[in-house]
């Protein structure tokens, strides 16, 4: 079959390596010209799916991570200060690892003559032959069997698919900052733990670990230091807080180095009351660092005719679940399964989307579960010890069977 990729990023390396290895002929087309290297952070999932995703050969050869044990919750208070009192370490089995590195060893797979950088898809149709037209920026047209919508969480795809499917504004944002581990005063204690932060009775919370370096060094020293401030933002606030230094209102998310001066500022302040000064100070002195705004998006189906949609081109899911990566890749590996067991390309695409939505669905409570607990009814960690902190998570959390990065 031809099958065109929208989207070379994660989902849709991940789909381009698992059809190709089926047989099929595959066009992938990335807007972006450039490398994507350099713009992601740390990124997370289930070490089950990392050996899954290998076996799968879709990574093959090192690749640099870190192996996550205990998940820390930790609060702000003066009797225990720089480093926060612990109010429980959950255990868990995760991996982090630097987005960059992900991307590059799924895009190494993808070989050139398959990957076409800088072609932006404007417009998708499907025609009387049953073949689905993608019209580049350009004015160029191609062909296809089949149609994949890899193109992220603002896809075009799902525009042209569902136009009644709009992103739903969760009332916090992500904002976000990497540090050099060689550029921090003091040695950190973490290791092989991600911290989750409370903040003093206000909603949201700060998780911060490690991950490899650019270079893929797990060496301490040459660490980098991730944190992550989940941070309620009034919906009428949402617009000031997009507002760049040059005035200009973005949509979704503020890139490095483009926030205000005035709203870092105010940032830096809020989060200096609420963590322990310890984890304020590496803050405080991270240049460059980015807003995410945090949306959710459901859906009724994956597909129409034959164009199909996958990863956060799909359902949209809060990021704390860690299942950015589960997504893109059992979309696209479910796609296959059911192409071998129906004979009908339409028999097929109606039994995965089934199957999408379920998971989709239950990933999108589980992230519901996750935003009540960790945003809107977050445990002040100073002020709970461990039963009440384990008793609020059990009541709070529960995961899907076959996606659970807690270790019993
Ligand atoms: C550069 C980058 C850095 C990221 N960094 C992180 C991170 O550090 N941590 C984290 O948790 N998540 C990060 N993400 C998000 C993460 O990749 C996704 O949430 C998740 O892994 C699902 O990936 P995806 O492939 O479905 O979507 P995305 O990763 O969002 O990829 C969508 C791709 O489609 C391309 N595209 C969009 N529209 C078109 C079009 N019309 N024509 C052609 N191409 C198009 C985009 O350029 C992009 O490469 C990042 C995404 C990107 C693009």
């Amino acid at each position: 079959m031809t099958i065109g990729i929208v989207g070379g990023s994660i989902a849709g390396c991940s789909a381009a390596i698992l059809l190709l290895k089926e047989g099929h002929e595959v066009t992938v087309f990335e807007r972006s010209n450039k490398s994507l290297v350099g713009r992601g952070g740390g990124i997370g999932t289930t070490p089950a799916l990392m050996k899954q995703i290998r076996a799968d050969g879709l990574i093959n050869g090192d690749f640099a991570l870190f192996q996550i044990n205990k998940m820390p919750f930790i609060g702000k208070v003066k009797s225990h200060e720089p480093y926060g009192k612990v109010a429980w370490d959950m255990p868990i089995h995760f991996n982090v690892f630097q987005w960059n590195e992900l991307w590059q060893k799924l895009r190494h797979n993808v070989p050139n003559a398959h990957y076409r950088a800088g072609i932006k898809i404007v417009d998708a149709k499907s025609m009387p032959n049953g073949k689905v037209e993608l019209t580049t920026h350009s004015g160029n047209k191609a062909h296809f069997d089949l149609v994949l919508f890899a193109d992220g969480y603002q896809s075009l795809g799902r525009q042209l698919l569902f136009p009644e499917k709009k992103l739903k504004y969760r009332g916090y944002i992500l904002w976000r900052g990497l540090l050099k581990e060689s550029e921090m005063d003091i040695a950190c204690p973490l290791s092989d733990d991600i911290l989750r932060l409370s903040y003093k009775g206000e909603p949201g919370h700060n998780v911060v670990y490690f991950i490899p370096d650019q270079n893929g060094s797990v060496k301490e020293g040459e660490r980098v230091f991730n944190w992550a401030a989940y941070i309620a933002i009034p919906e009428a606030k949402l617009d000031n807080i997009m507002t760049d230094k040059t005035g200009k209102i973005r949509s979704g998310t503020l890139p490095p180095g483009s926030i205000s001066q005035a709203n870092e500022s105010w940032l830096k302040r809020f989060l200096s009351q609420h963590i322990p000064s310890y984890y304020a100070n590496i803050v405080n002195k991270t240049k460059d660092s980015y807003i995410q705004v945090i949306y959710t998006l459901d859906l009724d189906s994956y597909y129409k005719d034959r164009m199909c949609l996958i990863g956060d081109a799909g359902m949209v899911v809060q990021p704390f679940t860690g299942s950015g990566v589960f997504k893109g890749y059992n979309n696209a590996k479910d796609l296959i399964t059911c192409m071998k067991e129906n004979q009908n390309l339409n028999d097929a695409l109606e039994q995965w989307s089934k199957a999408q939505l379920k998971t989709g669905k239950r990933l999108l409570a589980l992230g519901e579960q996750m935003e009540k607990a960790f945003i809107w009814e977050q445990l002040d960690f100073a002020k709970a010890n461990e039963q009440a902190t384990k008793t609020w998570w059990k009541a709070s959390v529960s995961f899907p069977e076959n996606f659970n990065y807690e270790r019993p």
